[in-house]
Order: structure tokens, then sequence, then C-alpha cells
């Protein structure tokens, strides 16, 4: 076999790819760290690339359900369709947080399967790379041996990396921030920040004043230092609290891409973390 040609949902998958295929992987992101994954049109030009793709490399946990399904569909692609060895989903090699034990979706979009943000955490992508090495090797068996090598290149480098966050991160330890939407439960649960409150009540629906307002009682009583919204979310929410109560805004890029500094996954990190020691001083 030639390249694996991917088709990846997301800048971070799409990233992951590379690192891990180098020159025997032809990767494609079908959105940028710009536009909202909830939120995807499925366009003529993404159903061309999923036609083409030997391996869709996604987040899955139905982040891409309004529109991934609808590309596999009109791809006509058998290696991609769900029980191909070509459709890989991310989030399947993760332990999901935040599942919903009642699921009514009257209450937004609501994550049913849990919470898909997983490329919040380092560790996250840390077994979500290995899983997707074993795939590489698995599809292009004459090339294992490289992709082999490449995943314990990558391991070592990212866990020296996440050393180093981790020591740069102490001073945020327990820092009390509020979050537009539900994005960040794993870099929290990572960093052991604390989430005192969620402007998006129902996930994915902008606020209505009186939710702003509860959110503003609540910080009477708890209140926070930071408010973190995502580089691709519009930020009135966020700006009408920061107008409100003069805590520090922090727009995070959320994935590559999502600002000019994030521009691999490692600066990703780095830019995070930078942020919010900036913000937290
Ligand atoms: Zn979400």
């Amino acid at each position: 076999m030639a390249d694996i040609n991917i088709f990846a949902c997301e800048p971070e998958w799409a990233s992951l790819s590379k690192e891990l295929g180098g020159d025997n992987v032809t990767v494609f992101s079908a959105t940028t760290g710009l536009q909202d994954p909830h939120h995807i049109q499925a366009r003529p030009s993404l159903i061309a690339k999923a036609r083409q793709a030997d391996l869709l490399v996604c987040t899955g946990a139905e982040l891409e359900i309004g529109w991934l399904p609808l590309l596999q569909q009109k791809s006509g692609n058998p290696a991609i369709q769900t029980s191909s060895n070509g459709y890989f989903m991310a989030s399947s090699y993760v332990r999901l947080t935040d599942v919903p034990t009642v699921i009514d979706r009257s209450q937004g979009d609501v994550h049913a399967a849990g919470n898909p943000h997983i490329q919040t955490s380092p560790l996250n992508i840390l077994n979500v790379a290995q899983a997707l090495s074993k795939r590489f090797q698995d599809l292009d068996s004459t090339n294992a041996a490289i992709y082999e090598q490449r995943w314990q290149d990558f391991s070592q480098r990212w866990q020296l990396a996440i050393n180093k966050w981790q020591q740069l991160a102490a001073p945020l330890k327990g820092a009390s921030i509020v979050v537009q939407h539900n994005s960040w439960g794993y870099l929290f649960d990572w960093l052991g920040l604390n989430k005192v409150a969620e402007l998006e009540v129902k996930p994915g629906v902008p606020p209505t004043v009186d939710d702003l307002n509860n959110v503003l009682n609540k910080l009477k009583a708890t209140p926070a230092k930071i408010v973190i919204n995502a580089a691709y979310q519009p930020s009135r929410a966020t700006d009408w609290l920061v107008d409100k109560t003069g805590i520090t805004k922090v727009t995070l890029p959320f994935t590559i891409g999502g600002n000019a500094e994030s521009t691999n996954l490692f600066s990703l990190f780095d830019d995070t973390i930078q942020r919010l020691l900036d913000a937290n001083k």
C-alpha cells in the first residue's frame, strides 16, 4: 500500500496522524481550529475527500453526530464505514467523563455519550496515539516497523512534555474558573482546576439573561478569577460576565490553529498553560 490517506475530523487528530505517520500518511483535516466541530456542513468538498480516504480519524462520542454519518453515507466509501478498519474514533480509547444519567435533548446539545472534548488533556492524547499507531500498523503492515518507531519516539517526547507542563501549571492547582461551554473537563481534571460555573446552561445554546444572572449570583458566593472560552466560540456571554464582574477572560485555542501560537500538539499545550498562568497572576 502506498500512503494511508487519512480524513481527520479535527486538527488535533490531523496533527497526531502526521506525528505518527510521517511521510507514510497523507492527511486532510475537515475542520480548522476556528470552526465549531459540533456544527459542520457535510459539503460536497468534504464528501469528495471522504470518498478517497482509507481511514477516518475523528473524536466520536457523538461530537460529529450532526455531520459525519452523512459524510460516510454520501461518500459511498466502504473503507470508512462504522464497522470497517478504516473507522477510528479517538474517544473509544479514553475514559469519558460527564456521562449524563438522564438524556433530555430539550436541554440543548447534550453529549449523551459523555464529554467528547478529550483533546484538552495530553493524557488522553497519549492513549489515543498508542491505539492510532496500532491501527496504522494494521492498515499498512509493510511499514509497521516505521509506525512503531514513530510511536515510541512520540510517546517519549510527549511524556517529557507532560512532566514539564505539570510542573509549569502547578500554581494553577485549585484555581476557580468559569467556562462558557463544558469543553474543558479533561484539562481541569488533569491540572486540578476547579470549575465554578458554566455559562451555557443548555450546552450549545446561548445562555439567557436569567441563566447569566444565576451565574452572577453563584459567583457572589463562590468567586472565580478566570472565565474561559474557546477561540471558535462567539464570546458574548463571556464578555458580559467580564463586564459585570471584572473577572479575567482567557480565550484558549482549544485545538491546533485556534490561535497563531498553536501550530502543533506541543505548542497547543505550551500556549494553553501559558495563557492560564498569565491570567492567574
Ligand atoms: Zn461540546
